[in-house]
């Protein structure tokens, strides 16, 4: 008999490259291409092609397993439950509610990530939720909410690229961590635009472009502000834009001025040519865009790093036209998602503030609890991470896996193996699962049906397309199991359409408005962009394409339904004047800058072969091959000093710790700075070197620029 095809999409990062899975009669998973899906038009990166060799690993999760004379060892899942459901308890009754912590993360569905924040406040009445997705675009988030007053990483589809007529890329090398979007920018490029890349080293992505600037790390505000500096003086404001559709210019302007293109070429160390060049080319075309992604976000500044950006798109009238504006190129598979119903410390579902009277009236209405009953905000994750032992004693985590990931990894190892009690859900035995008091064992992706939301604020449809093996439940099982077992029966369906329609109307009337948005809608029409409230949109669409994000006319929906919104701003931004907001930013230091002790700046961040902490793609043979450890990637010069050659052992070292890695020599480098990608635990675990220190507003860390020293390493 042959088995169609069933179309979904990748696990891994924001593109959500669409697929074909196949169930080969081997218990093998066939991946196949899926055309019709326009973001990849069926391209996919190693790591999608690979993505099924995590369903059969061998090293795959089928058993809970609880902690016993000191190991892990396989149980039953309702001893395992039960647990869980006693450790939790226990220091809810010992502490209180908030000293049970909850830790969530990007990859979540939007059904998991919406029920894990209702568990949280309704059944564990605990404040202290947070996820992963704070370490990866929360400060452009931050400053998008200032300047825009809504936060989608892009608010236009990544098919506009093409037909613009420049992009300033900051901090994104997209060639390694999406490649597939790598197409748009060609495009562009063919099409007569111009790319500019912004990134300490000169990436893959760096080599595609017309023009790469490659300033010192935790520069690019200084960047931004030298920019608009020279838009100012070369007169390139378009100064009836600002005055129509913006406030506050005159405080931003003022702010820019004070950045002279000589101060900031001293800054950066990006020549002052170098910056009018780049003025010319974003300011002569008639439509540009600036597109952000971790470079300048993870900062100490990064919510004012990306406000500058802004304030230069706003400046240059760049900002809720066709074909122009600034975007976030968001990491994780549902980091928008995820941010946007409820795992945040200080968000409810929707995109709602947990602080908002009226929002918390909302969601509790839905939820069928008093309003008053719902927690305040909370810890943010890291603060969450660094109060474990101390005022967090238990922890339930999903999804993530911080002793790999998280800023000053071995101090947080060392909080998170001073829990009371931890429970960990995952597919792999992770090293945060590995620490655990009980892990249990579940379903993936494709064993799986929930939606997620892309960078592109395109809510899409991943569907199950094989059975998941036994031994193995779902997140959205475990939550309903334990609230049944913590003394909530109703309210935790297991269903993920049937937690998708209560998410409709949590979220109805919010910022992300799904309410419009059904599984046979997404089906039907290949995702939807939100908001899209229910029924049809107020006066004037919007939204310019047809509901078919393929261009094609939707079928079976309503013809009053509302279409989606693949386009944001076009007539009026979201604040209540419908005004974008400058935002004045100056620039400063990086909260830890080089001096005699520690004289390097290390920066760090991925490869093509691997994805974030590495927890799935270190179990595949092949993407180990491509990528089998870390690595200290420095200039010659630097080697040079240090009397290292190719492959030698380097052993980077900063106020935090350790690591050590081969050297890999190469002249893309600043002389300056070296480069770690922080997939990998142990000797190599880059993170246990990273600054935990924080964005005062979206508390997002430093993880791109810290001090540090490197020595040689003696066998
Ligand atoms: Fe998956 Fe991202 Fe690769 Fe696409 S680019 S196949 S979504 S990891």
């Amino acid at each position: 008999m042959q088995i169609s095809p069933t179309p979904t999409h990748c696990p891994y990062c924001a593109l959500q490259c669409g697929m074909n899975l196949t169930p080969a009669p081997d218990g093998t998973v066939e991946v196949s291409e899926r055309a019709d899906f326009p973001v990849n038009r069926g391209a996919l990166c190693g790591k999608g092609r690979t993505a099924p060799a995590v369903l059969s690993s061998r090293v795959r999760l089928t058993s809970p397993l609880v902690r016993s004379e000191g190991a892990l060892v396989p149980a039953t899942w309702d001893e395992a439950l039960d647990r869980i459901a006693g450790g939790l308890r226990r220091t809810r009754t010992e502490h209180g509610p908030d000293a049970v912590g909850v830790f969530g993360g990007g990859g979540l569905t939007n059904e998991k990530a919406y029920t894990l924040g209702k568990f949280a406040r309704v059944v564990l009445g605990t404040s202290q939720i947070d996820y992963n997705g704070r370490f990866c675009m929360s400060s452009a988030a931050a400053a998008g909410m200032k300047a825009f007053g809504l936060d989608r990483g892009l608010p236009f589809p990544l098919e506009d690229i093409p037909r613009t007529g420049c992009v300033i890329l900051v901090g994104s090398n997209l060639a390694e961590t999406m490649p597939p979007s790598l197409r748009f920018f060609n495009e562009l490029k063919e099409n007569g635009g111009t790319l500019i890349v912004i990134d300490p080293r000169r990436t893959k992505t760096a080599e595609q472009a017309d023009l790469h600037l490659a300033p010192r790390p935790g520069t690019d505000l200084a960047l931004a502000l030298g920019l608009l500096h020279l838009v100012v003086a070369e007169g390139r404001v378009d100064e009836a834009y600002v005055q129509e559709r913006t406030a506050g210019w005159e405080d931003a302007r003022a702010a820019a001025m004070a950045h002279w293109p000589e101060y900031v070429e001293r800054i950066t160390g990006v020549s002052v040519p170098q910056l009018r060049e780049t003025v010319r080319l974003f300011c002569e075309p008639e439509n540009a865009m600036v597109l952000t992604a971790r470079g300048p976000e993870q900062q100490s500044k990064g919510t004012d790093t990306v406000g500058a950006w802004i304030n230069l798109c706003l400046a240059t009238g760049r900002a809720g036209r066709p074909l122009s504006g600034y975007g976030c190129l968001t990491g994780q598979g549902n980091g928008q998602g995820g941010r946007e119903h409820g795992q945040k410390a200080d968000q409810l579902p929707g995109y709602r503030k947990l602080d908002d009277p009226a929002a918390r009236r909302h969601v509790a209405e839905v939820w069928g609890v008093d309003p008053d009953s719902l927690p305040g905000p909370g810890r943010s994750a890291y603060e969450l991470l660094d109060a474990l032992g101390t005022d967090i004693k238990s922890l339930l985590l999903m999804g993530s896996n911080p002793v790999v990931s998280a800023p000053r990894a071995a101090h947080i190892e060392e909080r998170v193996k001073s829990l009371d009690f931890l429970a960990v859900c995952d597919v792999v035995l992770s090293e945060t699962a590995a620490l655990a008091d009980v892990v249990l064992p579940v379903t993936q992706w494709a064993e799986e049906t929930g939606t997620t939301t892309s960078l592109e604020g395109r809510v899409l449809l991943r569907r199950r397309a094989i059975t998941a093996p036994e031994g193995v439940r779902s997140d959205l099982d475990v939550l309903h199991e334990l609230a049944d077992r913590l003394g909530v029966e109703k309210g935790f369906p297991t269903d993920p359409e049937e937690v998708f329609e209560e998410l409709r109307r949590a979220s109805a009337g919010g910022p992300a408005d799904y309410s419009g948005i059904t599984y046979r809608r997404l089906a039907e029409e290949n995702g939807v962009f939100w908001p899209c409230p229910a029924g049809p949109p107020d006066g004037e669409d919007t939204s310019l394409d047809a509901p078919g994000d393929d261009g094609s006319a939707a079928r079976d929906i309503p013809a009053d339904a509302h279409p989606g919104t693949p386009r944001l701003f076009l007539d009026r931004f979201a604040t209540p004047d419908g005004r974008a907001r400058f935002v004045p930013v100056s620039h400063r230091a990086s909260a830890e800058e080089p001096d005699e002790e520690y004289p390097v700046l290390l920066t760090t961040g991925r490869v093509v072969a691997q994805y974030q902490s590495g927890a799935q793609t270190r179990r595949v043979d092949e993407l180990n091959a491509a990528a089998p450890g870390p690595f200290v990637e420095l200039h010659p010069r630097l080697a040079a000093r240090l009397g290292a050659a190719e492959g030698d052992p380097v052993a980077v070292v900063s106020r935090r710790g350790r690591a050590v890695a081969p050297a890999r020599i190469t002249t893309s480098i600043r002389p300056d700075t070296v480069f770690m990608p922080f997939h990998w635990p142990g000797e190599g675990r880059v993170n246990t070197l990273t600054n935990p220190a924080l964005d005062p507003t979206s508390r997002m860390p430093e993880f791109k620029a810290c001090a540090v020293r490197l020595e040689t390493v003696t066998s």
